[in-house]
């Protein structure tokens, strides 16, 4: 177990904030842990947090897939939101799985690799490097989706992946939103009838970082990062509408009005979407940033 002196992201003051009543990886994981929150950056953090030696052993061990729901949806989404700004020829997949978002990278001809901390446990058919600085080449586009939170060391992290990047490159990051609407009425007075998960807490403590759009904005900043878009996407939209959550499917993050079926349902469900993302609601929040 480690404790941290100060917030890992900005050396900010913390206070200590109530932990989740459930954690994961109690097979690995003895101690409990706590959750702090930084006054200046305002991002939440695991506090004691596991160390890294549990954490390895936690991602090396069977029951490992809670990454499976998050990366389900399709790929094809981060890559349209990176297009709409530039239109890159390579991209490397930091914390690549098994591969879904490099197979539609490839298939618009772009050159791809995947970095994988630690020994990779899938064959996979691309270029896999354990860490940036082993890779070679520079690239057009760097993402990263659903990895940022399970950093020790976020800072150190996106220091090391401006050397991966090109000249005006551009990075993607896509993390939980601590701060969506299924989140804020997981914790508000309706908790008691609440009954979807609220998810902001669903991977603790192995998500080691819970960010706020404004604490991963001034991590960016910090880095020397510029910001060229900032947005929120995924509602469990569905969720809202219908009683029964496990009936439908859980893939609502395809773009607002991209499906033309014209019905009722689905004009209200663009305009809730269209509503809760331009508020910075939606279930994940994501970046698109550029060395400066
Ligand atoms: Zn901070």
């Amino acid at each position: 177990m480690d404790t941290l002196s100060a917030c890992p992201l900005c050396r900010g003051r913390w206070k200590s904030i109530p932990a989740p009543p459930v954690a994961i990886g109690q097979s690995v994981f003895s101690e409990s842990f706590g959750l702090a929150r930084c006054h200046t950056c305002n991002v939440r953090f695991v506090n004691p947090r596991p160390s890294a030696e549990n954490l390895e052993r936690f991602y090396n061990s069977d029951g490992y897939e809670c990454h499976t729901v998050a990366k389900a949806s399709d790929p094809r989404i981060r890559l349209d939101v990176v297009e709409r700004l530039r239109r890159p020829s390579s991209l490397c997949d930091f914390g690549c799985g098994s591969g879904e978002l490099l197979r539609a990278a490839q298939k618009r001809g772009w050159d791809v690799c995947g970095i994988e901390p630690g020994a990779p446990r899938k064959h996979l058919e691309f270029d896999i490097y354990p860490d940036s600085s082993k890779m070679g080449q520079q690239v057009d586009v760097v993402t990263m989706v659903h990895v940022l939170e399970h950093c020790p060391s976020p800072a150190d992290t996106l220091s090391d992946l401006r050397k991966a990047l090109k000249p005006n490159g551009l990075i993607y990051i896509e993390v939980p939103n601590v701060n969506s609407l299924r989140a804020r009425l997981g914790g508000s007075f309706l908790k008691p009838l609440w009954t979807h998960d609220p998810e902001r807490y669903l991977a603790f403590p192995i998500h080691l970082f819970y960010f706020h759009p404004s604490s991963l904005k001034k991590l960016l900043a910090a880095q020397g990062y510029k910001i060229l878009e900032i947005g929120t996407m995924g509602m469990g939209v569905e969720e809202l509408f219908t009683p029964k959550p496990q009936a439908v499917s859980r893939d609502d993050s395809s773009p607002v009005g991209s499906s033309g079926n014209g019905s009722r349902f689905q004009f209200a469900k663009n305009v809730v979407k269209r509503a809760l993302y331009g508020s910075m609601l939606g279930e994940n929040l994501y970046v698109v940033a550029t060395v400066s």
